[in-house]
């Protein structure tokens, strides 16, 4: 084990110490600085603040505009970890904030909403080690401007999540949609699709389901819909719930608290293959691959409109269709801490 702790900022040289454990990163004070997050990779809370500060410009275009959640982790990847969304207290008065009436309880949660290197490195200093974001922005919380797929496969096997990418892609073809993949950090695939605005959260949520059930139609063995879990057997689950106010996905270029500090990695379609190991992209390797081409340089050239699916749908489908809307609704979904 390669324990060094404080070493980040040391290094560095970019963060002045501004106090006892304090590293000052892009301006922004982050305390317990030297803090380990990640044991096995000596990789601490100033590592995770300077690998933001420095990625700040391909992640913060992601988070602008956007209200925010946190995925906070104050003792590292092996402490306890929650999702935050209501920031009412505790961050700088000046960082940016919406309130949003929460549609189960009517109350108001105050978002944090993402647009500068300050904010991203704000939440850092509050233990976050991943960004997640809404498919909208401030402005028009109903109207996406994206459309998210996020594939789960219950093997816990990426190579499944990239051959069901893969048939995604195909029937997103098919009718004429491009498509952009990125790993989620974890073992599945997220698979964006930039949107022209227009349709609101249930038109877009429609379409994704549409899509997700000509997958599981076309490949029953690998794809399913099912909300429930115990229906899944060992095949992918196309979560289309990504598209609901006040869901949200991990934002691209996010650090994930798993093994090896893997970062939410946009890739070429041809890169989804089954032998691709997600963790290969993380806060220590990503600088490198950084400096080659953007595969998602183009996304927001590309929002599309969605077509109308044509009617008369194969009937495997309308199976399908059928079937996942008789399992109950997808519930709150937990994650062990
Ligand atoms: P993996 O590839 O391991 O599935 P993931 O990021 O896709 O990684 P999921 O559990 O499939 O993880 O969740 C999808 C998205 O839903 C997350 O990226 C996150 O934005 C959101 N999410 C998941 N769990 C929670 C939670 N407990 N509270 C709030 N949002 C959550
Ligand atoms: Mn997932």
């Amino acid at each position: 084990m390669t324990r060094k702790p404080g070493s980040a900022h040391g290094q560095s040289g970019s963060a002045a110490r501004g106090g006892v454990d304090t590293a000052v990163v892009a301006g922004v004070t982050i305390k317990r600085a030297s803090k380990v997050w990640w044991p096995d990779e000596g990789i601490t809370k100033g590592d995770v603040a300077e690998f933001y500060a420095g990625i700040a410009a391909r992640i913060v275009p992601w988070m602008a505009h956007r209200p925010l959640a946190a995925e906070r982790c104050p003792d590292g990847m092996l402490g306890h970890c929650f999702f935050h969304k209501n920031f009412a207290s505790g961050l700088p008065e000046d960082v940016p904030r919406t309130t949003i009436r929460a549609k189960s309880t009517g109350r108001p949660v105050r978002y944090v909403v993402g647009g500068s290197k300050k904010t991203l490195l704000a939440m850092v200093n509050l233990g976050s080690i991943a960004i997640h974001v809404m498919n909208c922005r401030t402005e028009s919380l109903h109207r996406p401007d994206w459309l998210a797929f996020d594939l789960d496969p219950s093997t816990g096997r990426f190579a499944d999540a990239a051959r069901a990418g893969q048939l995604l892609r195909e029937i997103l073809e098919e009718v004429g949609i491009r498509s952009y993949p990125k790993t989620s950090g974890g073992r599945g695939l997220h698979v964006f699709v930039p949107l022209r605005a227009g349709p609101d959260q249930g038109t877009v949520r429609a379409f994704a389901r549409e899509i997700g059930d000509r997958m599981a139609a076309r490949s029953p063995e690998l794809v399913t819909m099912a909300a429930v879990k115990r229906r899944r057997g060992d095949r992918v689950y196309v979560d289309t719930m990504r598209n609901a106010f006040g869901q949200t996905i991990v934002a691209p270029y996010s650090v994930r608290r798993r093994p090896r500090a893997p970062v939410s990695t946009p890739l070429d379609w041809d890169e989804v293959t089954p032998d691709l190991d997600p963790a290969r992209f993380n806060v220590r390797t990503i600088g490198r691959r950084l400096a080659g081409i953007d595969p998602w340089a183009d996304i927001w050239r590309h929002r599309q409109a969605l077509p109308d699916l044509p009617p008369g749908r194969d009937e495997a489908a309308e199976t399908a269709l059928a079937r996942t809307r008789r399992t109950s609704r997808p519930s709150r979904r937990s994650r062990a801490a």
